[in-house]
């Protein structure tokens, strides 16, 4: 009777096993065709609310992150989409976001260090192929940003060869290649002008203090009343504090001074001169967390997000070290970007809503 009983349990269990391997394949196409169903071709932005609407594409520094592509941020603005800054990895990660390229307006730069401009080439094929563009994109920025525009031209020339090639110029058209160069140049004495004013939209470009890299630029983007504004990177700036008056959302780059004193002085301790004095000399040229808390208070911001970290806090634990003081210092919402944020600020609304995108 037992022997009976445990020959049955063992065929129940290979039965199983055999239903759960010729069945693996039919999930596995199940699961396929759920995925094309929910997302390819489907515009994801059509659901958000009429406003002002940001992609964190990429939180992070020049240091090296799994986790966070280099400095990146999309704007939704109405029914027009603008990036300000293509780090590393940001534009694969914009993308995933579901960003409607095929509504990108324009580019923005807030400086020509390489954390900022790295993924520009990638945000220029994106915005051609994914954006079905019949005209280069306009890239704003400050001077030198034409040659950086005429050097990446340059260097996608092969690609776009082969892609006009292979794709037909129907789909891959010729005269969508590449980017127009819009030089910001503000006069002496004047520290923001607006640079973008279409449709509802004004932009307006904003001198802060990155020196020795000058000028650098943040950014505003105002829409129906509801605005954002980001730093680029900077220094506890008067001017931004000017231009971000009432903001609902700034967005402020930080770096934490002392985290960053310990690493310089760990890597002089163990014979990595070069990388400490880097170390010591990027600490002039950032703003620390209570710096962006006192700027988002003074500018009356509505809500404060850091972003650019440096060093980026690896585990939330760390998160309340990182941000020392800060948190005093400002006392409306304040949080640390991460890629995949999303921050809705509807028209007609005092609502700031934070979502993750994945
Ligand atoms: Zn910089
Ligand atoms: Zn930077």
């Amino acid at each position: 009777m037992k022997r009976k009983l445990l020959w049955g349990l063992a065929g129940l269990v290979l039965a199983i096993g055999a239903v759960l391997l010729l069945g693996r394949g039919w999930l596995a196409e199940r699961a396929f065709q759920r995925a094309l169903d929910t997302s390819v071709g489907v515009d994801q932005s059509a659901s958000l609310p009429d406003g002002i609407n940001v992609y964190v594409c990429g939180s992070g520094s020049p240091m090296p992150d799994a986790a966070r592509a280099g400095p990146c941020i999309g704007v939704l603005a109405g029914k027009q989409a603008f990036v300000f800054d293509a780090g590393s990895g940001s534009i694969r990660k914009l993308m995933r976001m579901g960003f409607p390229m095929e509504r990108i307006q324009a580019g923005f730069l807030t400086h020509l260090h390489s954390d900022h401009i790295d993924g520009l080439g990638e945000l220029l094929l994106q915005a051609w192929i994914g954006g079905s563009r019949g005209a280069p994109l306009p890239v704003y920025g400050p001077d030198g940003t034409d040659k950086v525009i005429a050097a990446e031209t340059q260097l996608y020339d092969i690609d776009k060869g082969f892609r006009i090639a292979h794709h037909g110029p129907q789909v891959a058209r010729p005269g969508g290649f590449g980017g127009t160069a819009q030089v910001i140049a503000l006069p002496d004495g004047t520290d923001s002008q607006t640079v973008y004013d279409q449709g509802g939209v004004r932009i307006t470009a904003i001198r802060v203090i990155h020196d020795p890299i000058k000028p650098a630029f943040g950014y505003r983007v105002d829409y129906k009343g509801r605005s954002v504004t980001l730093s680029g990177d900077t220094v506890y700036a008067p001017a931004l504090v000017k231009a971000a008056k009432d903001t609902d959302l700034l967005l402020h780059e930080a770096l934490n001074k002392r985290m960053i004193a310990a690493l310089g002085a760990k890597l002089a301790e163990r014979g990595r001169g070069d990388a400490a004095k880097i170390m010591g000399d990027i600490q002039g040229y950032h703003a620390s967390p209570e710096d962006a808390a006192r700027a988002a208070n003074e500018a009356g911001a509505k809500a404060l997000v850091l972003y650019h970290l440096v060093p980026a806090p690896p585990a939330r634990l760390i998160e309340p070290l990182f941000l020392g003081d800060a948190t005093k210092a400002y006392r409306g919402p304040l949080k640390l970007a991460q890629d995949g944020m999303m921050v809705s600020i509807p028209a007609g609304s005092e609502d700031v809503t934070f979502s993750k995108a994945f």
